[in-house]
């Protein structure tokens, strides 16, 4: 019941779906969440980020992993090989706007993606609750 509580109130409060708050407490082994973070990463993006070719099969980290970049949602683009490869640690924006393949309409949906609101893991919701809970108890 807290549980679900919890997780209700997450979504309130972050504007997650409750359906990613699920898929994150349903996969439990560490290679299933992980592909399945990879899939709806790569399906939701359709095509290449960068040059818009379809099928993507790589994830790029818009900031590097070199550079401090984390392996997070909202700095995972998908890409093609071919520009993961080319792009590797550089700057992405300015390594996109030196490419003849470069959008402003790829750029600016790139700009949403790494902007948008970071979802906090799910288990921080418990601790979340008692902290908020404490100083009425104590
Ligand atoms: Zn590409």
């Amino acid at each position: 019941m807290q549980t679900l509580f919890g997780r209700l109130y997450l979504a309130a409060l972050t504007s997650v779906s409750e359906r990613d708050l699920i898929f994150d407490l349903t996969c439990l082994q560490k290679r299933s969440a992980r592909k399945k973070f990879r899939r709806q990463i790569l399906d939701e993006w359709g095509c290449c980020a960068y040059c818009g070719r379809s099928k993507p099969s790589t994830l790029d980290h818009v900031v590097p992993k070199a550079r401090g970049g984390k392996t997070t949602k909202e700095n995972l683009i998908a890409a093609c090989g071919a520009c993961n490869l080319e792009k590797s640690s550089q700057p992405w924006f300015e390594w996109y706007r030196a490419q003849d393949f470069w959008s402003p309409e790829r750029e600016e949906r790139i700009l949403r993606w790494v902007n948008q609101p970071q979802v906090l893991p799910p288990v921080l919701v418990p601790t979340f609750w008692s902290q908020q809970l404490l100083p009425l108890t104590a």
